[in-house]
This record gives C-alpha cells, sequence and structure tokens, in this order.
C-alpha cells in the first residue's frame, strides 16, 4: 500500500489520514513530507518533541495527532507541541490537560478513548462510564470534546464490531468523530465511518 492510496481511500469517505510516525527513521517521515502530506501522530511526548519541535517552525500547516497514553506529568509538553489529543481517558488528565490549556492559552480538541474490548491492560474509559466522563470532561474541564477513538483488541478478528460500537456510543452523545482504523483494518473502519485512521506500518514499513 502506498501513501497515496491511503490518503485516496480516506478522501473517498471524508476521513483525515494520519501518518503514524513513531519509531520511524527520519528519512523516511521527511519522505512523506515531500510528498505534501502534513498529518501526523506520534505515541510519545519526548520522541515526538525531539522529531517535531523544529519541524513545526519548517512546515507551518503540520497537524500533530497525540495517540499513546499520555501521563500527568508529560502534559505541558504536550499541550506545547500537539494539536489534538486522542487520548483522554481519567478524570486527573482532564483536569490537568484543561489546567495547562488555560495556563498556555490553547484548546486543543480531544478523543476520549473507549475500552470497547474490555480489556484489563488497556486504557480507555468502559463504553458505560461514557456519559458521567464525558459530563466530566466538558462541564467541570471546559475540555472540547471532538470525539471518540478505540484501539480493537490484538488478537480480535472482529475489529468491526468494536467500530460500530464506538460509532453507536458517539452518535448518542453528538460527538462527530471517530478515530478508529490502523494498518490492519482502516478499509474496515472507513466503511463504518471512522472520520480518523491512524496508519503507521502500511504507509512506512515495520517499525525499528
Ligand atoms: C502505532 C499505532 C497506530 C498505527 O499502527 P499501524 O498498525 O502501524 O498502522 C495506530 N494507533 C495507535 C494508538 C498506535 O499506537
Amino acid at each position: 500500500m502506498s501513501l497515496r492510496d491511503i490518503q485516496a481511500s480516506a478522501k473517498y469517505h471524508n476521513a483525515q489520514l494520519i501518518a503514524v510516525s513513531k519509531k520511524q527513521p527520519d528519512h523516511m517521515v521527511q519522505n512523506v513530507l515531500d510528498q505534501g502530506h502534513r498529518v501526523f501522530g506520534e505515541n510519545r511526548v519526548q520522541e515526538a518533541t525531539q522529531r517535531w519541535a523544529e519541524k513545526r517552525d519548517l512546515y507551518s500547516d503540520l497537524t500533530l495527532h497525540l495517540i499513546g497514553p499520555l501521563q500527568t506529568n508529560k502534559v505541558k509538553q504536550a499541550v506545547a507541541l500537539f494539536d489534538v489529543i486522542h487520548t483522554l481517558e481519567r478524570e486527573k488528565l482532564a483536569d490537568k490537560l484543561s489546567q495547562e490549556m488555560q495556563a498556555q492559552n490553547r484548546n486543543l480538541p480531544c478523543f476520549i478513548q473507549i475500552n470497547t474490548g474490555d480489556e484489563a491492560q488497556k486504557s480507555g474509559i468502559a463504553p458505560n462510564e461514557l456519559t458521567d466522563f464525558l459530563a466530566y470532561c466538558t462541564r467541570e474541564c471546559t475540555l472540547q470534546i471532538t470525539g471518540l477513538m478505540c484501539i480493537p483488541p490484538f488478537d480480535d478478528n472482529a475489529p468491526s464490531f468494536h467500530f460500530a460500537l464506538l460509532k453507536k456510543l458517539a452518535r448518542r452523545h453528538h460527538l462527530p468523530h471517530l478515530s478508529m482504523g490502523m494498518s490492519g483494518d482502516y478499509d474496515r473502519a472507513l466503511r463504518l465511518g471512522a472520520t480518523h485512521i491512524r496508519v503507521g506500518s502500511a504507509i512506512f514499513g515495520e517499525r525499528l
């Protein structure tokens, strides 16, 4: 699969392609930038800052998405670098994000991560906690919640179940955006209404 093909599929479904550049060598990332792509995802704040802080000045139209878990001690740095947060999943993080966004006078759109597979080791809130958590984020923290995000269980051969559940939850809570679909399943996610697909290895090849 090439960048162009995946861009075309995303465009056909009115979705955004987030090129996940985590753990990729710099020349691969530069190659994708040279092809005109400007939307990237990273899962670690430190690594992302090293890669992107200077490039931000060179490419004024970059959009950077944080797609990995966020620790509260990294929130300040994350708010300074990223444009969109995909992994909001606990009250303490909502508090801290809200504080930092006010301090830096930035208001980043956030996705709430849902643990659709109810996996003990995976972050994300349970589907039945969404109503309360969303109210907390919007009313107490005045965060701008733009949609929902999920990562289906790794060995699940039916990711569509998770995508459909995420879509149902988003519709019920009047949230417009769905961050779902990776290299192995972005086509299914697009057909089920993804507005943001997060694709790494299908664009860049295997990670280091
Ligand atoms: C790494 C990662 C991706 C991209 O995975 P690929 O299978 O390489 O496309 C997408 N979403 C999240 C949350 C990730 O951590």
